[in-house]
Parts: structure tokens; C-alpha cells; sequence
């Protein structure tokens, strides 16, 4: 049988990992600045981790989430603290679309209403509900072109005028956008937004599925500004590559048997992945390594890379440039043995190295940018 082959595949086969290194089956050394679309939050092959996941595999490794599993219990325990919500309820499931499937899902149920409202250039998953969380048209299928979710631009008057429809359930937003290029909707607007949302009786969800997790130097981006959506949906870096979601519910939304469900969401190794990620980034005090480490990545980003605007916050770092990167970012692989990623807009270079990364490995990184740019973009 074949895999069905519907996106690419870098020509690299890792067969050790450790940090922020990979090495391929030639031995060859490679410097991980993307973590396979964001997930690699404390580094590949974390000691920690992988005697948290050791442990729970030669206890009890999997069972359905039909009987008690106390690691869960754990788990929500942790993330509150961690992050700062202690007073939300965790519902646990297995990526970042069934995350935002089942926030939309919750919001609906409680407000009774059916549209949301999201962002132009926004991404939140793919899947039959949530690809209509998306307004890319490579993504969207036909039987989703007449979807319920109106896509605005950041535009207070244009959100307003969806949500006086008064059929809104509720504006999901990315506070940091991610695959659409590493855009910031400043901290006023999110502000705002949250207040429009108050208003008129609709949810706000933050979509941390990338930003969260302390990629922005907080445990999430949206706590820059200060604000406290009612649903936060979580995914990609919870479980440093091992698959699990989340999302975290405000007090006021009331749970009951049947709202939502999952057979796979929460189980035991999925639980000791995301707590023992949990462990490390209070333990290794990662959230202000990432601002840290970001702030220095940004600064010399903004001196030497002849870059249009460097975006973004903590770790999670945009390069615009004024010419497509594809080729940059193919001869940082195969030139400099360095993965970086890119974004729906073809002149961005997205970078999510490890919240772990040395500043070392950062200088690489920079030394083999400088030498790829092209020169008459240099300054
Ligand atoms: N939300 C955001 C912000 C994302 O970046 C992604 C994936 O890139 C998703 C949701 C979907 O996550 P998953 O691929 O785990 O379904």
C-alpha cells in the first residue's frame, strides 16, 4: 500500500534526535529551528520526557478513557498552575483541529447561536469542521465553501458588524498567527475584541494551538495583553511531538454528560508527555528563556538580515522579506543542515526552534542566514 501523498516530504530520514539536533542516517548533523510545525517545545528526546513516557509505558501504557485515569486529574492540575488558569476546566482530545472543533462546538451549545467569526489568513485546522476554520482556499472543499464562519479582517468595525448579526457564537482568533505568516494583532485589539465579545453575548476562543505552550516568552501570547478568553484551545507543543490537544473552559460554561467526548483524548502516555513538558518548562524556567533568547534572535534579525519586518514574540519569529524564500530555505537545509519553516505567504521564513535553544545555536543559525542573503538586500 502507499502513503497517500498529499504534502511533501523533506528527503531526510532523522534516526537520533537530542536538543535541537537531529542526525539523519548518514550521520549527518542537522540544527532543528521549525520542530516539525511547531511542536517541539523543550527540545528533542528530553531526558525528562522520555523517562516520564518510559515509566508510564511499563505501568499502564494506553487504556480508553472509560475509567478513572488520575494522570489526567494530574495533568489539569499542572496546566492551571502553569499557565495561570486554575479556575478553567481541561477537556483533552489528540491535535489542534479537534481542539478548535470542539471549542466552536462548546460555544455553540452554550450560546445557542451557530456563525463564528475568525480572521482573514487565519489557520485552524483541517479537518470537515474545522476546515472551515480556515479561509485559505487550497484548503477549504467545496461542501465547506458555504460554511458558518465569516473571516474578517483585524478590524474592529468589520468584527462588530458580523457580531451584530446576532448569530455569533463566537470570534476565534490565533493572537499570534502562525502558518499565516507570524501576524500579530497588537494587544489593544485583542483588548477590544474581548470586550466587542462581551457585548453581544459571544465566546472569545484563542486559538494557542501554536502560540501557547511558552513559544511567545508567556505561557500564552494572548496573556500580553491581558486578557482572558472564555475557551483556549492547545495542541502542537502540549506534548513536545507526542499527539495531544486541549482546550481550557472558563467557570461560567457548565459541563454535562454528552457535550463532548473522545475515545483517545487524555490517555495515560499522552498525560505523562504533557505533564512532563509541563515539569520542564517550570523546572528549566523556559518562559524567560524564550523572551530571552527571542529578544536577542529579534535584535539581530533587525540589525543584519536585511529582512523587510522581523515579527513576532519570544520564539515564535517571522523574517519578511521582499522576494519569495524558497530558495533560502532550501539551501539552509541542504547548504547549512539547518530546518526552518515558511508560511502561507511565500516570503516568510517562520522559525519555532526549541524554548530550550542555546544561544550557540541561535548564532548558527544567524551566521548561516547572513551567508544566504542575497547581497543586494543587504544593508
Ligand atoms: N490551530 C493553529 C493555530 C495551527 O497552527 C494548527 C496547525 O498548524 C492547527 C490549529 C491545527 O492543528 P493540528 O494540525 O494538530 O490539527
Amino acid at each position: 500500500m502507499n502513503l497517500f501523498n498529499v504534502y511533501p516530504l523533506v528527503n531526510i530520514t532523522p534516526v537520533k534526535a537530542l536538543g535541537a539536533k537531529l542526525w539523519d542516517d548518514k550521520g549527518q548533523e542537522y540544527l532543528d529551528f521549525y520542530g516539525g510545525h511547531a511542536v517541539i517545545s523543550i527540545g528533542h528526546s528530553h531526558p525528562h520526557y522520555v523517562q516520564r513516557l518510559t515509566e508510564q509505558l511499563q505501568n499502564i501504557g494506553f487504556y480508553s478513557n472509560s475509567v478513572q485515569i488520575p494522570i489526567q486529574r494530574e495533568l489539569a492540575e499542572k496546566l492551571g498552575q502553569v499557565s495561570g488558569y486554575a479556575d478553567y476546566s481541561l477537556f483533552l482530545c489528540n491535535s489542534g483541529a479537534e481542539a478548535n472543533e470542539n471549542a466552536l462546538k462548546l460555544a455553540s451549545f452554550h450560546t445557542g447561536k451557530k456563525r463564528a467569526v475568525a480572521f482573514k489568513g487565519a489557520f485552524h485546522g483541517r479537518t470537515s469542521g474545522a476546515v472551515a476554520a480556515t479561509d485559505n482556499p487550497k484548503i477549504v472543499a467545496p461542501f465547506n465553501a458555504d460554511h458558518a464562519i465569516s473571516f474578517v479582517e483585524y478590524d474592529l468595525a468589520a468584527v462588530e458588524q458580523v457580531l451584530q448579526g446576532g448569530d455569533v457564537c463566537a470570534a476565534i482568533i490565533e493572537p499570534i498567527q502562525g502558518v499565516g505568516g507570524i501576524i500579530m494583532p497588537s494587544d489593544d485589539f485583542l483588548t477590544a475584541l474581548a470586550a466587542l465579545c462581551k457585548q453581544y453575548g459571544a465566546l472569545l476562543i484563542a486559538d494557542e494551538v501554536q502560540s501557547g505552550y511558552g513559544r511567545s516568552g508567556k505561557f500564552f501570547a494572548h496573556q500580553h495583553a491581558g486578557i482572558r478568553p472564555d475557551v483556549i484551545s492547545v495542541a502542537k507543543g502540549m506534548g513536545n511531538g507526542f499527539p495531544i490537544g486541549g482546550i481550557l473552559i472558563a467557570p461560567e460554561l457548565k459541563a454535562s454528560y454528552g457535550l463532548l467526548g473522545t475515545t483517545f483524548g487524555g490517555n495515560h502516555l499522552a498525560c505523562a508527555a504533557a505533564l512532563a513538558v509541563l515539569e520542564v518548562i517550570e523546572q528549566e524556567n523556559l518562559l524567560a528563556h524564550a523572551t530571552e533568547l527571542g529578544h536577542y534572535l529579534r535584535s539581530e534579525l533587525e540589525a543584519n538580515a536585511g529582512a523587510e519586518e522581523i515579527r513576532g514574540r519570544g520564539l515564535m519569529v517571522g523574517i519578511k522579506y521582499d522576494f519569495p524564500i524558497k530558495d533560502v530555505r532550501d539551501q539552509l537545509l541542504s547548504e547549512h543542515h539547518i530546518f526552518v519553516g515558511n508560511a502561507s505567504d511565500p516570503t516568510v521564513l517562520r522559525l519555532l526552534p526549541p524554548l530550550n535553544i542555546t544561544k550557540a545555536e541561535v548564532d548558527r543559525f544567524l551566521q548561516a542566514l547572513y551567508a544566504l542573503i542575497p547581497a543586494e538586500v543587504k544593508k
